[in-house]
């Protein structure tokens, strides 16, 4: 084990959990939640980059544990990958009241967490769940902007560079899109199998 790797993520989890300046900390602390930090393998080569924790995840700090989750689950499975051998963690790391979207002041003060969370695992693949994360990779990692929707980037490779090296960002549709509309699920299946030609020839 790397001391000072695991020092520097459990510095991170202690920085999120007296985050009191956080517009979502009141929230955490009245409904009993608590923060969902990330979790996985320190070593991971991709890391999954989700949007902000829902009920469940809140309820138990654990990144996608309800519905969504069992749907990432079974897509990774269908590429051979178990969460051990990847690390997930999500852009807005407390939960928005009523599942609503994240509010850009929320991602501006989580935002930094993710980069120092990448910065210490240094995957060589990011893919973004959903098009907040996926805007926030590729704009800061790519450097590119007005880069479409998500319906029209998804599965697409787009390089980038990190702090320790170059990188590739992956941007997907968010798995529970597929709870209301089944056929994303198919497409979802399809950019998974991209996502892993990818991570096998990196
Ligand atoms: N949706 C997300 O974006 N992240 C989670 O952890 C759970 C659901």
């Amino acid at each position: 084990m790397n001391n000072d790797l695991e020092n520097c993520l459990l510095a991170i989890k202690q920085e999120i959990l007296a985050l009191s300046k956080s517009p979502l900390y009141d929230y955490r602390l009245k409904s009993g939640n608590f923060p969902v930090i990330g979790e996985g393998n320190h070593r991971a080569n991709l890391m999954l980059v989700g949007e902000a924790p829902g009920k469940n995840e809140a309820l138990t700090g654990r990144p996608f544990c309800g519905q969504a989750g069992r749907i990432l689950d079974e897509l990774l499975l269908s590429i051979s990958l178990k969460r051990d051998d990847i690390y997930i963690t999500n852009i807005v790391k407390d939960r928005p009241p009523a599942n609503r979207d994240p509010l850009p002041e929320e991602i501006e003060i989580y935002a930094p967490f993710l980069e120092r969370q990448i910065n210490l695992i240094k995957p060589k693949i990011i893919a973004g769940l959903g098009r907040f994360s996926s805007t926030y990779l590729i704009e800061n990692f790519s450097q590119l902007n007005n880069i479409g929707t998500i319906s029209q980037i998804h599965g697409r490779l787009f390089p980038g560079q990190a702090e320790y090296g170059a990188i590739t960002i992956i941007p997907l549709y968010h798995p529970a899109a597929a709870i209301y509309n089944p056929n994303l699920k198919d497409v979802l299946r399809v950019d998974f199998e991209h996502l892993a030609e990818c991570l096998n020839s990196s």
